[in-house]
């Protein structure tokens, strides 16, 4: 399957199409067994991408959009690091907090 992205879960077979996404995902069912706090941040990161892309849509001004997106860009990598750190590395590390791991292995993950 070449034209699949997979979920970023290693334990995780789920897929998702190539076309629609792109980079890293995560299916629904393993960001739900992440820490609250994580998926709450994460959210928030996507909440704030998606309310300066609205207002970039809805300006005119050339200056104002470019500083927008300046905040956008800014707010774009924080989520990244996030990403790698909070989530990415909870799946990918060999030491995952015990509490996750028993977790997965209940789910037969
Ligand atoms: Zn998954």
């Amino acid at each position: 399957m070449t034209d699949r992205i997979r979920c970023i879960n290693p334990r995780c077979r789920r897929t998702f199409a190539a076309g629609k996404h792109s980079g890293e995902i995560i299916c629904g069912k393993c960001f739900r067994i992440l820490p609250e706090a994580t998926r709450k941040e994460h959210r928030g990161y996507w909440r704030e991408i998606r309310k300066w892309d609205r207002r970039i849509t809805r300006t005119g001004d050339e200056i104002k959009v470019r500083r927008m997106r300046a905040v956008r860009d800014t707010l774009s990598v924080r989520l990244n690091l996030h990403w790698d750190t909070y989530i990415k590395a909870l799946f990918l590390a060999p030491d995952k907090p015990e509490g996750l791991d028993a977790f997965l292995e209940e789910l037969g993950m």
